[in-house]
């Protein structure tokens, strides 16, 4: 990693914060993450450098992508990040997600899939001295029962169904946010924990994301 974070970098961040205010996301400790996280470092291909402050996705490989800024905040903004809290990401991906919410000053735990962006994201997030993200190599419909139970649960890829495991790792009092369907566009769904067999289930927008597959891949 040679890349550095110049003033040039930080401006363009504040024109995204900007940009992703005026589409309605309101949470002043998000909006200060996206404009702390240096997206352009998540990026393996030039071509994307150059273009990481636009309000888009872009692939990082093996077919896979870093969500769209706005879908960050927004998920990040519905998960209702508490200092402190222990946070388990399922879709690693880039690992921007994980540093945005480790800015936030929670203890996170991501898994990925795809053995190859499990390293690259590892090598970013720890580069950037995010210590508070632990990254695992394995199957996100698994969860991480060594680690659970979980204040939050987050789902960055769409989910066919809602994972059984991850209700069971959640704490009561907790939540998961996650996009559900196998069509084109996914419906963000937020479920809270009110006890051990109570689910409230919320429904949010629609997005589009990579499917959540099963099984690890080399
Ligand atoms: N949060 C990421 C976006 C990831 S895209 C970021 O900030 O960059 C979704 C990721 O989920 C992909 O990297 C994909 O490989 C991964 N994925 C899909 N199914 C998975 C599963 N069952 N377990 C873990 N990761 C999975």
């Amino acid at each position: 990693m040679n890349q550095a974070d110049t003033f040039r970098h930080r401006g363009m961040r504040k024109k995204l914060v900007e940009l992703i205010k005026s589409r309605g996301i309101i949470d002043a400790e998000v909006l200060r993450a996206i404009e702390v996280v240096p997206r352009h470092l998540f990026a393996f291909e030039s071509a994307f450098i150059e273009r990481a402050y636009e309000d888009n996705a872009f692939p990082i490989g093996e077919g896979q992508t870093i969500s769209q800024p706005y879908t960050v905040a927004y998920q990040t903004q519905l998960l209702e990040v508490r200092k402190g809290d222990r946070i388990l990401e399922v879709g690693t991906g880039s690992g921007y997600q994980s540093c945005i919410l480790a800015e936030m000053n929670s203890r996170i735990f991501t898994i990925e899939r795809m053995k190859s962006l499990y390293e690259k994201a590892k090598t970013t997030i720890s580069w950037l001295g995010y210590s508070q993200v632990k990254c695992f190599y394995g199957d996100g419909y698994e969860g991480l029962p060594t680690f659970a139970p979980f204040d939050k649960i987050i789902v960055t890829a769409a989910a066919p169904y809602v994972p059984e495991k991850l209700i069971l790792q959640l704490k009561v009092g907790g939540m998961l946010i996650i996009p559900v369907g196998s069509g084109e566009l996914q419906v963000m769904k937020r479920f809270i924990k009110f006890s051990a067999h109570e689910l409230k289930e919320e429904v949010y927008d629609y997005f589009k994301f990579v499917p959540l597959l099963h099984g690890k891949r080399n």
